[in-house]
């Protein structure tokens, strides 16, 4: 893998140090043409004319979810296209039916895409959360997990890697106990999907969350939720329209198969064309050699910016993964995002990274969240190097 040559497809990183993978990455110029192409030579809806055009999007779009559903060893018909990562959490939130007294578990640390939705459901549906403690690294221990299944619980909903701190949760333990209780099992692949395998199977969840538009290179306003074939009975569609009955009577009507039934209205069809692109792109390069060059990477981050004496970083190095989050001492972390930025167009997240609960678990909500740093494939050695030369410039006016 030569990341210096694939650097060349994503022109804006010739100006900027990008390290915000975790919010989105920039998109690869062939991603980017096979959107073009889509608009200059078969823009048609999908799945419903029958000319020549109309097919030919279909079948490029049909193409596509098989490409994605293969990459992560699923079957097409499991994969429901959505706009991103949160629609696809919300798709599970509104579409299972929940009693009085269920029982959704959830960990402290989420981001609130996968805690808002729950907590609305405490409110609306009268659903106990029961909120697992985290250490203080951001990990996750099953045992408790265990420890709060009763008969009561319906879900399990957790992230694979924390958009706050990078760590690492064990999914395949949790998938186990929540297969092994008969409970729902959700997992929010944001922050791993592209950057390491996401094998369906290996998980055994029912519902996974991704987004096409972080890891997997794709575009923004893509999105997907694989909805295991054994457990989409479960899910009711929450969203009805064009495209999702196969017949329709006065006073009653009948869903189409999933996926369709999940889709109501036309889809964002360049966008899915795009990120099956994407998905051909990221295994031209090599999910092995990406999910090295991660884990090199987020270690040399994080050894270098620990070197410098008033910056704090968050996590246990040996189990986070492409994101290290820090501050440093008397700068406010969106200070020193917008200092990054003005002193060496270095582009990081600063802030709560829509995790407030995760902040307060840190102890970093008072000081305005953190600085976050995030890679991918496309990042280089001196990327760290310009960071961490400029870092500790900022420290030195922070002491
Ligand atoms: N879950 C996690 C862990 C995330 O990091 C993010 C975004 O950063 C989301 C959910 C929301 O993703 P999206 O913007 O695709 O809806």
């Amino acid at each position: 893998m030569n990341p210096k040559e694939l650097r060349k497809d994503i022109p804006l990183l010739e100006n900027y140090v990008y390290l915000d993978a975790a919010s989105t990455t920039p998109t690869p110029r062939p991603v980017v043409e096979a959107m073009d192409k889509y608009y200059y030579e078969y823009n048609a809806n999908t799945g419903r004319g029958a000319y020549s055009l109309a097919v030919k999007a279909t079948e490029k779009l049909e193409e596509a979810r098989k490409k994605i559903a293969d990459f992560v060893n699923a079957q097409a018909e499991e994969i429901i296209f959505t706009k991103n990562t949160t629609e696809s959490i919300n798709l599970v939130a509104t579409g299972l039916t929940f009693e009085k007294g269920d029982s959704i578990i959830v960990p402290n640390i989420e981001h609130h895409s996968n805690f808002l939705p729950w907590l609305k459901l405490r409110k609306k549906e009268g659903v106990n959360i029961k909120i697992i403690k985290a250490d203080k690294n951001g990990i996750i221990d099953p045992g408790r997990v265990e420890e709060a299944v009763d008969e009561n619980t319906k879900l399990i909903t957790v992230t694979h890697v924390s958009n706050a701190i990078g760590s690492v949760q064990d999914i395949k333990e949790i998938g186990r106990i929540a297969e092994e209780n008969n409970i729902l099992f959700m997992v929010d692949a944001a922050q791993s999907f592209g950057h390491m395998k996401v094998d369906v199977k290996k998980f055994k969840a029912d519902f996974i969350a991704f987004p096409g538009h972080k890891g997997a290179l794709g575009p923004v306003g893509t999105g997907f939720l694989y909805c295991n074939i054994q457990s989409v009975d479960e899910l009711e569609p929450p969203n009805l329209g064009g495209g999702t009955v196969i017949d329709v009577l006065e006073d009653q009507f009948k869903l189409e198969e999933p996926p369709r039934r999940f889709e109501a209205g036309t889809l964002n069809i360049a966008g899915f064309i795009g990120l099956g692109r994407a998905i051909d792109y990221l295994k031209r390069i090599g999910m092995d050699k990406i999910e090295k060059h991660g884990k090199d990477l987020t270690r040399r981050l994080y050894e270098s910016l620990t070197e410098i004496n008033t910056l704090e970083c968050y996590g246990d190095p040996k189990n986070i993964y492409g994101i290290v989050s820090f501050n440093i001492d008397n700068i406010n972390p969106d200070d020193v995002a917008r200092m990054l930025d003005e002193m060496a167009w270095i582009c990081v997240r600063s802030g709560h990274h829509c995790a407030i609960p995760a902040m307060r678990h840190l102890g970093v909500h008072e000081k305005g969240g953190t600085v976050r740093a995030s890679i991918h494939y496309y990042n280089i050695l001196e990327d760290i190097e310009i960071l961490t030369e400029t870092i500790n410039e900022i420290a030195k006016m922070g002491s």
